[in-house]
C-alpha cells in the first residue's frame, strides 16, 4: 500500500525521480516494479484505499517514454519467425534463436520470442503495454522486421498480416467486456497452436538444442540457414506447423475492411527486404498486403564493397528497387552502413554523399548502421586476420557528424547506431546515444543536422496563426518530387511527399496520376476525433496540404491525384473526397 501513496506523491515529479521512489519499492527478489504494472495498479486502485479518485494527469505524468508517441503515430514492431535469408553478408548476426540479423537480448527480440513470434500475440501485448502506460493506440504504424521478409512462404506472409490486422482489429472492441474475454481466448488458443507445434514439445529440450546450436562466426561448421532449417522449418513441415500459418487472400482482405473503421487503425505498415528481392509483382503484393513504406537494406552504393561484404546483389539492384517502389509510390527507408569490409573513413563520406546527390536513391527515411562485431558473424574471421577493424571513437564521430550535416530537409534520419546491447559487441562503439555525441559536436561548431527528426515539432506549443507552408522540389529516378512542409521557427509541424512522375507506371491504377506517398502531421499521438489545442494533430494541416498538393499536381498538368493510403486511413481520405480503387485512391482535380 504505501507504494501507491508514494506513487500519488510522486504524481508531480520527473521520470528520474520516479525511479528513484521505485528503487524504494523493490519486490521480494530485489527487482523494480515494472512502470506498466504501476500504472495498471494506479488505473485500479484509484479513488480507493485513501487515493485521489482517477486522473488522466497522473497517467500522463507516468507515461514512461513520450517520445515513442511523439511522431504522431504509436509504432508497434513485430518480428518474424526464425527462417533462412538468401543473404550471406559477412557482417549479419547469426543467432539461431531469432530471424537472420537481430539478437536475442534486443528488448524488441525478447518481446518477440515471448510470445512464440506469433503475430496476433506480438500484436495484441504490445497493444496492451502501450495502454497500460497511456499512450494511444489508435494510430498504429506496424513495422514488420526480420531477415527478409520476400524470402518467407507467401501464405506466410499473408497470415503473418492477417493476424496483425485482426489482433489491431479486436483490441479495438474492447470497452465491450465479452469482446475482451473473447480477446483473451482467442490468444490462449494461438498458444496452445504454437506450443502444439513447437520444435519438440519440452522447452527445455527446445532450450538445449537452440543454445548447442549456438554459431560462431570465428569457426562457421553451420550456417544460420542450416541450422534453422533443422530446427524450425524441418520440424514444422513434418508437424504441420506451416499449414497452421497460412491464410487466404480473402481472410486478410475481411480483416483489412474492419479495420477501415476499427479503435486501433493501421496507419502505416513497413516491411524490411533486399533490393534484389524487389520486381513489378513484389512490388505489387506487398502493396496488397496494405504495406506503405518499405525498408531497404542498401548498406553500401559501391559495388566493391558490396562483394567484399558478399551482399549478394549490387548498386544496379538498388537503383532498380528504388524506382519501382517510387513507381507504386511507397515510402523507402534505406539502410545504410559506415565501416565496412572494404570501406573507409574517406570512403564512407563520398558513399554518403552520392545517397543524396544521386536521383536514384534519395531514400526518405535513411537508419545509419555502423558496422559492430558480434561473436556470431562472419566478420569475426576478417577481424581475428586484421582484415577489418571497427572505427576509433573519432573516426566515427566524424562519419556520423558528416552524415547528419548531409542530410537533406526531406529525409527522417530515424536510427544512428544501432541499438545493439554493448554485452553483444566483441568490440569497438558500445555507445548508442552516438547521435547526440554527434550533435554536440556539430553545435560547437556552429552546425546542425536538418534533418526531419531534428526538427520534429513534438510536444513543443506553437502558435498556429505563424506556421508556415513550404516545398522542397528534387528530382527522383521517376520524376519531380515536392515535399510540401508546414513549419513554425524551424520546427516541422508536418509534410506531404508528393510524386509527379514522368515515368509510366507498371501500376495500372497510378497511370497519369500524381501521387501522395505520404502525409505525417507531428506532435503526441492524438485518438481519432480528438483535438488538443495548440498540438499539431487534427489542426487541419492535413487538408491544407492536400489542397496544395492539388495545386501543385494540376499546374504540373495531373488531372488526378492517388495516394498511397494505409488500410486504417481509407476513411480519412474518402472524407476528403477520394474515392477507392483497388490498391490505392483517387481524385480528379
Ligand atoms: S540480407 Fe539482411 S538479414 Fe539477410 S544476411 Fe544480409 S543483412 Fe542479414
Amino acid at each position: 500500500m504505501p507504494i501507491f501513496q508514494a506513487l500519488e506523491k510522486a504524481v508531480d515529479q520527473s521520470p528520474p525521480t520516479l525511479t528513484k521512489l521505485l528503487k524504494k519499492f523493490t519486490l521480494p527478489d530485489g527487482s523494480l516494479l515494472a512502470k506498466d504494472e504501476l500504472v495498471t495498479a494506479y488505473t485500479q486502485l484509484a479513488g480507493t484505499h485513501d487515493l485521489a479518485p482517477f486522473s488522466e494527469q497522473v497517467i500522463k505524468q507516468l507515461r514512461m517514454k513520450p517520445i515513442r508517441t511523439l511522431s504522431g503515430v504509436t509504432p508497434v514492431t513485430v518480428l518474424t519467425k526464425p527462417f533462412p535469408c538468401p543473404g550471406k553478408c559477412i557482417f549479419c548476426p547469426s543467432d539461431v534463436r531469432m530471424p537472420k540479423s537481430y539478437l536475442s537480448d534486443e528488448p524488441g527480440a525478447q518481446r518477440a520470442e515471448r510470445n512464440w513470434f506469433d503475430p496476433y500475440l506480438q500484436t495484441s501485448n504490445r497493444l496492451q503495454a502501450l495502454t497500460n502506460i497511456g499512450h494511444s493506440v489508435d494510430k498504429i504504424e506496424l513495422i514488420v522486421l526480420g531477415g527478409t521478409w520476400s524470402y518467407y512462404p507467401a501464405a506466410y506472409q499473408v497470415w503473418f498480416i492477417k493476424e496483425c490486422f485482426r489482433a489491431l482489429n479486436d483490441f479495438g472492441i474492447k470497452t465491450d467486456q465479452t469482446a475482451v474475454e473473447a480477446q483473451y481466448e482467442a490468444m490462449s488458443y494461438q498458444l496452445k497452436q504454437m506450443q502444439l507445434h513447437a520444435p519438440t514439445a519440452d522447452p527445455a529440450t527446445n532450450q538445449q538444442n537452440l543454445k548447442s546450436a549456438k554459431i560462431n562466426g570465428e569457426n562457421i561448421t553451420q550456417t544460420y540457414n542450416q541450422v534453422v532449417s533443422e530446427l524450425y522449418v524441418k520440424p514444422e513441415k513434418l508437424g504441420g506447423f506451416d499449414q497452421y500459418q497460412t491464410a487466404a487472400w480473402a481472410e486478410l482482405v475481411a480483416e483489412q475492411k474492419r479495420n477501415e473503421t476499427a479503435k486501433s487503425r493501421c496507419t502505416g505498415l513497413v516491411v524490411e527486404t533486399r533490393p534484389d528481392c524487389i520486381d513489378e509483382d513484389e512490388v505489387l503484393r506487398i502493396r496488397r498486403l496494405g504495406c506503405t513504406k518499405v525498408q531497404l537494406g542498401f548498406q553500401s552504393l559501391d559495388d566493391e564493397v558490396l562483394r567484399l561484404n558478399k551482399r549478394g546483389h549490387g548498386v544496379k539492384e538498388i537503383r532498380q528497387a528504388v524506382k519501382l517502389l517510387r513507381l507504386a509510390g511507397f515510402k523507402i527507408h534505406a539502410h545504410w552502413m559506415a565501416n565496412l569490409y572494404g570501406s573507409s573513413v574517406a570512403k564512407d563520406k563520398a558513399d554518403y554523399v552520392k545517397l543524396f546527390a544521386d536521383p536514384d536513391f534519395r531514400p526518405d527515411e535513411l537508419k545509419i548502421y555502423p558496422c559492430s562485431l558480434i561473436q556470431s558473424a562472419e566478420l569475426m574471421q576478417y577481424f581475428k586476420s586484421g582484415k577489418w577493424q571497427p572505427y576509433s571513437r573519432e573516426e566515427l564521430l566524424e562519419v556520423i557528424s558528416f552524415c547528419l550535416e548531409n542530410t537533406p530537409p526531406y529525409c527522417r534520419l530515424t536510427r544512428v547506431v544501432r541499438d545493439i546491447p554493448s554485452t553483444d559487441i566483441v568490440t569497438g562503439n558500445k555507445t548508442t546515444n552516438f547521435r547526440q555525441l554527434a550533435e554536440s559536436f556539430l553545435s560547437s561548431q556552429g552546425k546542425s543536422s536538418q534533418d526531419i527528426r531534428a526538427r520534429e515539432i513534438r510536444s513543443t506549443k506553437f502558435d498556429s496563426a505563424r506556421t508556415l507552408i513550404e516545398e522542397i522540389n528534387y528530382q527522383t529516378s521517376v520524376g519531380q518530387e515536392i515535399f510540401i512542409q508546414v513549419v513554425n521557427q524551424n520546427k516541422i509541424i508536418g509534410f506531404l511527399r508528393l510524386s509527379l512522375p514522368h515515368e509510366a507506371t507498371f501500376v495500372d491504377e497510378l497511370k497519369d496520376s500524381a501521387v501522395i506517398r505520404e502525409i505525417h502531421i507531428y506532435g503526441q499521438a492524438q485518438d481519432i476525433g480528438k483535438t488538443e489545442l495548440d498540438k499539431a494533430q487534427h489542426f487541419g494541416f492535413g487538408t491544407q496540404l492536400i489542397e496544395r498538393a492539388k495545386i501543385l499536381a494540376a499546374q504540373a498538368g495531373f488531372k488526378k491525384l492517388a495516394v498511397i493510403s494505409a488500410i486504417g486511413t481509407r476513411e480519412y481520405y474518402r472524407k476528403k473526397g477520394f474515392s477507392d480503387g483497388e490498391l490505392y485512391q483517387h481524385l480528379v482535380i
